[in-house]
């Protein structure tokens, strides 16, 4: 059937200057997710529409719903912007319809077309009446509530109003390093990040054989259900256990996990250096744990002028658990498998951990050699959505 997919762009119409370079990387984003669909996909500055097959709505509804920068978008018929055939297109598809109220809403940015929108609303309101039994105009709470969108070259027809994944589309922002684990939050930090328009690479920090291989595979679950909003994810894999074992024999135990969240972010900044990325992403929220409170972050973030980004920095874990449910990692984050964090977690970790005594903690160890080792032996994986065989078993 003649039907499109008509999007509407949201928070991009604000950003006056860049809005070429928004749309194309919307419309390259789209024409990547749906490259193996028989689609066209035209763009202006208002609007973008992608023809589709019919038996393919289904499947290219589930990606869209997922391709940030669409904020609102609808399924629409589309016929000539010409009175009688817009006329004779409204009461076709009406027809499929059950309702006994309707309203008629028309927009006219086809200031050439030459009835105005009020008058138009009035005589396909007209031809419902006489032409279909039983229905009456409802303008506050109808049953079917009809646009009719009249552009240059065409009109469209929709009874519908889908809510978009709303957002940035991914890749109008540089690069951003997630740091990875299989716990809940970072998962979501990552889908929080992508919304902005950043693109990320993944690092999960492992320490075989204290942690299984077991975790390894559900970060690689959690970035498949991540990439599932971009086009691909590196992985980044670094080996965390010499570094590990020494912290744990060289450094007091109150102090481990502080010290070992400044080398955490030591190998970050040599990776995103490495890999060309702008900022560091994780799921630090304040007061979460020891490690996460003002001082904890103070003295941790020191070792680094990468700046840091905690998306979920002022949320409550209630809050990020409804989000883990609505990106649909929450059910993978919370299989068992212990974490390089858990495994090595001390009684009493310091909640207020003084900068000398954690530089004095970490003079003990030669860590630099060990960091550079880490980034010498970095394993990467590349996770792609690209294949829609693929893509359907991640959704
Ligand atoms: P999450 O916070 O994702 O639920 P977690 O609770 O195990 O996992 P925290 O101890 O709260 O992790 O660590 C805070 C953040 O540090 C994580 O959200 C994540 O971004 C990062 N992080 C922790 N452990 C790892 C790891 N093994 N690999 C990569 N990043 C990690
Ligand atoms: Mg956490």
């Amino acid at each position: 059937m003649d039907r499109v997919i008509l999007i509407k762009y949201g928070e991009l119409s604000t950003k006056k200057a860049n809005r070429n370079f928004f749309i194309n990387t919307l419309y390259n984003n789209i024409k990547e997710k749906l490259n193996v669909f028989a689609i066209k996909i035209y763009k202006d500055r208002a609007r973008m529409t992608i023809q589709f097959r019919d038996e393919d709505l289904d499947k290219i509804k589930k990606i869209v719903d997922r391709i940030f920068g669409i904020h609102k978008y609808h399924i629409a018929y589309v016929v000539n912007s010409n009175v009688d055939e817009i006329k004779k297109k409204l009461l076709e598809v009406v027809k499929l319809e059950k309702f006994i109220t309707f309203k008629i809403e028309t927009k006219r940015s086809d200031k050439s077309f030459p009835i105005h929108s009020q008058d138009f609303n009035k005589v396909l309101g007209g031809l419902l009446l006489k032409n279909v039994n039983n229905v009456s105009v409802d303008v506050h709470n109808p049953d079917l509530w009809i646009k009719v969108e009249i552009r240059e070259k065409e009109t469209y027809i929709y009874f519908n109003n889908y809510d978009g994944a709303g957002g940035y589309p991914v890749g109008t922002q540089s690069k951003g390093m997630l740091m990875l684990s299989g716990g809940i939050d970072s998962p979501v930090a990552g889908y929080l990040a992508m919304k902005r328009g950043v693109v990320i690479e993944a690092v999960y920090f492992e320490a075989i054989p204290h942690t299984s291989l077991e975790a390894r595979e559900k970060v690689i679950s959690l970035c498949k259900k991540l990439v599932t909003y971009t086009n691909f994810i590196n992985l980044h894999i670094v080996n965390f256990t010499p570094i590990q074992e020494e912290i744990y024999k060289k450094c007091p135990e109150d102090y481990c996990i502080t010290i070992m969240r400044r080398m955490m972010y030591r190998i970050m900044e040599k990776i995103a250096n490495k890999y060309k990325g702008n900022i560091i992403i994780n799921g630090e929220s304040i007061g979460q744990v020891a490690s996460q409170t003002l001082t904890s972050m103070k003295v941790i973030n020191s070792v680094t002028n990468v700046p840091v980004i905690r998306p979920l920095a002022c949320l409550d874990k209630l809050e990020i658990i409804d989000l883990a449910r609505k990106i649909d990692t929450y059910e993978t984050s919370i299989l068992p498998y212990e974490d390089c964090c858990t495994v090595f977690v001390p009684k009493h970790p310091a909640i207020n951990p003084k900068l000398e005594k954690a530089i004095d903690a970490e003079s003990k160890f030669n860590y630099e050699e060990l960091i550079e080792l880490t980034i010498e032996n970095l394993n990467t994986i590349k996770i792609d959505s690209s294949e829609s065989k693929k893509f359907e078993d991640l959704l």
